[in-house]
């Protein structure tokens, strides 16, 4: 555990690594072989973690939640990763994301429910490099007409509602501003192009949108604020995202010191090698600078100080740290662990995507030094 955490988080995360042990592992040994999870595990593995208090920390209180602080949401996201299970995806429940402070229509039909857990929504941003412009939506009366396309959108093809960013235009063409916009997929010209899969497991979509007619009651927030609600819970998932990748270097420094005092065909551990070590050893450097970051950032997170800059170095050096420890991993433990099921060869495939989701890193180093020459914004 990372030390001078105060009190109560030490208490949770070691109330996090017992329920690890109690409620996870013996389910992830009861897992088939093939991607999916089970219905009846995944819901055993939510009312498991409903029960000790876990699922209801990325909750608002208004719904029942007992939100956590950045910081011990950020210890406990690492326990979870450090665990190398796929069962953890489960153990938080729904969040309001870009609904956040959804008031009237919006509030009943899509953020309740979401929180409910009887409706998923999906975020739709990216748009592909051959659109001939950003989708937008032409605004007449208390109408939105969209038109345009998405090209990945995460959990898309069974999704209830997606929440799409268009560039809003009057009849006129006077260009209106952003806004973030709730459409239901099953809505008439709301066409799903392809689905598709990534290297990490993660199943995704493309869609189309042909004169999709929506209320103007559908946008989140006033128009004119798409790009910043898009963007603020952004701080938050990039900091996830970074604790995500210290605790897959913690499960990779773990799993790679067994191997190196294991046998070995040459008649001596490889951890006995000089060579080796040296390897190991700046597997193990890497990891605690990139913890040491993770958890100053969540602490200026936690001070309600401006951490835009901060958080933005932590994500990116978290998960190239990661990239770097676990490709070291796979060279130090060999061949085998390339093959296919080796718990190796599925963290490789999992890490890469962190460099590119939630800002590809190197528009965030762009994004940083932004901050600093022109907005006079970030420490080190
Ligand atoms: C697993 C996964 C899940 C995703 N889920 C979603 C989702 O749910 N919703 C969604 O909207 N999107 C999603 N995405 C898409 C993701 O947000 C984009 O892949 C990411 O933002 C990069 O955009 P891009 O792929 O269009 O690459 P591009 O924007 O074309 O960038 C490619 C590379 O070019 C370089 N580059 C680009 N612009 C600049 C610049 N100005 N200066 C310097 N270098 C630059 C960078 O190296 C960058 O990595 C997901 C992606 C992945 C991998």
């Amino acid at each position: 555990m990372v030390e001078q955490l105060p009190n109560e988080v030490q208490r949770l995360v070691h109330l996090a690594e017992q329920f690890l042990q109690d409620e996870i592992y013996p389910r992830e040994a009861q897992l088939p072989a093939s991607e999916d999870v089970p219905e009846s595990i995944r819901q055993a593995v939510i009312a498991a973690s409903r029960e000790a208090g876990f699922f209801c920390k990325t909750q608002p209180v208004e719904y029942g939640g007992n939100p956590a602080s950045t910081l011990e949401l950020t210890a406990l996201r690492e326990t979870w990763a450090k665990a190398n299970s796929k069962l953890t995806a489960y153990l938080f429940g729904p969040g309001p994301g870009v609904l956040h402070q959804a008031r009237g229509a919006l509030k009943k039909y899509y953020l309740d429910p979401v929180m409910k857990g009887e409706k998923r929504g999906a975020f739709g941003f990216t748009e592909p490099d051959h659109a001939l412009r950003p989708t937008w939506a032409l605004l007449q009366d208390d109408q939105l007409l969209i038109n345009g396309q998405k090209s990945y959108i995460t959990g898309g093809a069974t999704a209830d509602f997606l929440s799409i960013l268009v560039n809003v235009e009057h009849p006129n063409g006077e260009k209106a501003g952003t806004a973030m916009v709730v459409v239901d997929r099953q809505a008439e010209g709301v066409v799903l192009e392809k689905s598709f899969r990534s290297m990490e497991g993660g199943g995704h979509s493309s869609f189309l949108f042909k004169d999709v007619s929506v209320s103007r009651d559908q946008m989140i927030g006033a128009l004119g604020e798409g790009m910043p609600r898009a963007l603020a819970n952004i701080g938050n998932v990039r900091l996830m995202v970074a604790a995500q990748a210290t605790g897959m270097c913690l499960w990779v420094l773990s799993f790679v010191e067994q191997h190196l005092r294991a046998p070995h065909r040459s008649g001596t551990p490889l951890g006995n090698k000089e060579g080796v070590r040296l390897r190991y050893a700046d597997m193990r450097i890497k990891t605690f600078v990139a913890r040491s970051a993770l958890y100053r950032a969540a602490r200026i997170v936690d001070s309600d100080q401006n951490s835009v800059n901060e958080v933005i170095a932590t994500k990116v050096f978290c998960t190239e740290t990661a990239g770097e420890v676990i490709d070291m991993a796979v060279q130090l433990v060999g061949g085998q662990a390339l093959v296919e099921g080796h718990p190796l060869e599925s963290l490789y495939r999992r890490v890469r995507s962190l460099r590119l989701i939630e800002g590809a890193n190197d528009l965030l180093r762009i994004n940083l030094v932004k901050g600093r020459l022109e907005l006079d914004k970030g420490t080190v």
